[in-house]
């Protein structure tokens, strides 16, 4: 296969975890058993409309913002530091959280450079923790930590980083994947909550610069090991993600909601992050069959969905995700738009 472009992949990625969102935002909050009864045997693995569009939820809305910041982050200081980028995400994330609740920017926060939407500014579920840690009027940090959370909000919103930081020659991986995890540790202070983010980052880093999905994620397990070296509870998420390396070559694993469920629900970033390194190991050329094995089952379906649609659609690139889950795509515009934002060569 001819090598992708990096507009393409970076396209892929976006589009793709949109799809993946949207695909399983309908059944998030679903028990297997009903979605299978609802949807048939093999679950849902189209679009359930609404008004002719395909809704994303906060998942999608935040990876926009945190774009949204990378890109004022540039714009303001052309060659940002790691404070620098992640200051402007914080920011754009307060601009999320307005839209949200309506209440008005305070002063001095930058507005962002998003339009504003509805797909935008409606309320798509948002998670808990984001909202609060973003109105408690101070940006979480590795030493100040807002809460103890590992919940998958961190690193459901993370990619952007991944796909502006990989193409910067001079910006190295572990820097890269640095602010991918102070990126998540924003709103989410647990150490699952944000470690999980710095190795999503590298992973979608690799495949970017076009390595196979299983040197990606063996590349990310090394590079994480050394940037969180000793700290506690590590060793939880990646005995998950060697277990998601295994089931993904298992060829006795005949059933992907077998293997997703012995991963977890994905509610919690460790668990998100193994379920999406499973169905991309595993439906690494094949867009539909791997979100429609990210969302089919008890957990936390659109985040499961938005990230293997990242990894996948980076993996197969924008031309490779069937033109079904691109057209009645609610924000398509604006996704289309940030990923040509994000190239850089
Ligand atoms: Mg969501």
């Amino acid at each position: 296969m001819a090598q992708l472009s990096m507009e393409e992949r970076i396209a892929g990625c976006l589009i793709g975890g949109a799809a993946g969102d949207a695909l399983g935002f309908p059944v998030e909050f679903l028990s297997a058993e009903s979605i299978f009864r609802d949807f048939g045997e093999r679950g849902i693995t189209d679009y359930l409309l609404t008004e002719g569009k395909a809704c994303i939820s906060d998942d999608t809305q935040m990876t926009l913002f945190t774009a949204d910041g990378l890109l004022r982050a540039e714009a303001a200081f052309g060659d940002p530091t790691p404070d620098e980028y992640v200051q402007s995400v914080y920011e754009s994330y307060l601009n999320w959280v307005s839209f949200q609740t309506g209440e008005p920017l305070a002063p001095g926060v930058p507005a962002s450079s998003l339009p504003d939407i509805p797909a935008l500014r409606e309320r798509r579920a948002p998670g808990n923790t984001c909202i609060t840690a973003l109105l408690s009027g101070r940006c979480g940090t590795f030493e100040r930590r807002l809460n103890n959370s590992k919940g998958c909000g961190g690193v459901m919103r993370v990619a952007p980083v991944a796909l502006l930081l990989a193409q910067r020659a001079d910006c190295s991986r572990a820097r890269a994947d640095m602010v991918g995890a102070r990126v998540a540790a924003i709103t989410h202070g647990h150490l699952l909550g944000y470690l999980p983010a710095a190795f999503f980052t590298h992973v979608l880093g690799e495949i970017l610069r076009g390595a196979p999905p299983e040197r990606a994620v063996e590349d990310a397990l090394f590079a994480v090991r050394i940037l969180f070296c000793g700290s506690a509870d590590r060793s939880r998420f990646f005995s998950l993600v060697r277990r998601a390396q295994e089931l993904a070559r298992d060829r006795a694993v005949f059933d992907d909601l077998d293997a997703v469920r012995e991963l977890g629900g994905g509610w919690v970033a460790e668990e998100t992050v193994a379920i999406a390194v499973y169905c991309a190991l595993r439906h690494r050329d094949d867009f539909e069959a791997a979100v429609v094995a990210a969302v089919n089952h008890d957990g936390d379906s659109d985040s499961t969905g938005a990230l293997t649609g990242n990894l996948v659609g980076a993996l197969v690139g924008l031309s490779g995700i069937p033109a079904r889950f691109l057209d009645p795509l609610e924000g398509k515009d604006v996704l289309l738009r940030t990923a040509e934002q994000l190239v850089r060569m």
